[in-house]
């Protein structure tokens, strides 16, 4: 039996926090992150497009959270959604936020 990572099923994090990055890593700079999917913050940061509406949803999250979910950009996505880890106090707080249960002693 295979398992489906937890991510697969959840999305809560790319639908819950602002993503912000250096605007190096924008396509337009050189960098992989389309940039149709970006909103300029400073001369310095770049913010991924939705993420900070008062109900924060990333523009490349393709699903519905909680059920299925993907990044549409998984490839190219920038360094915070690399960094997060899933099992994470903020994974959790995510998960929270759109009433999933917490993961417990998730080690991946
Ligand atoms: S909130 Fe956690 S489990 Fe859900 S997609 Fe993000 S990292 Fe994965
Ligand atoms: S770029 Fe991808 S991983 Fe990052 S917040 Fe958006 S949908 Fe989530």
């Amino acid at each position: 039996m295979t398992t489906l990572h937890p991510c697969l099923t959840c999305g809560a994090c790319c639908a819950s926090f602002r993503v912000d990055f250096s605007v190096h890593e924008t396509e337009e700079l050189g960098g992989c992150v389309p940039d149709g999917l970006v909103v300029p913050v400073t001369d310095h940061t770049a913010r991924m497009r939705g993420t900070d509406h008062a109900q924060p949803r990333c523009a490349a999250l393709t699903g519905q959270v909680g059920e299925r979910a993907a990044c549409g950009i998984y490839e190219w996505r920038p360094s915070p959604c690399r960094e997060f880890e899933a099992g994470s106090a903020a994974c959790n707080r995510a998960r929270q936020r759109h009433h999933l249960p917490a993961l417990d002693g998730l080690v991946l």
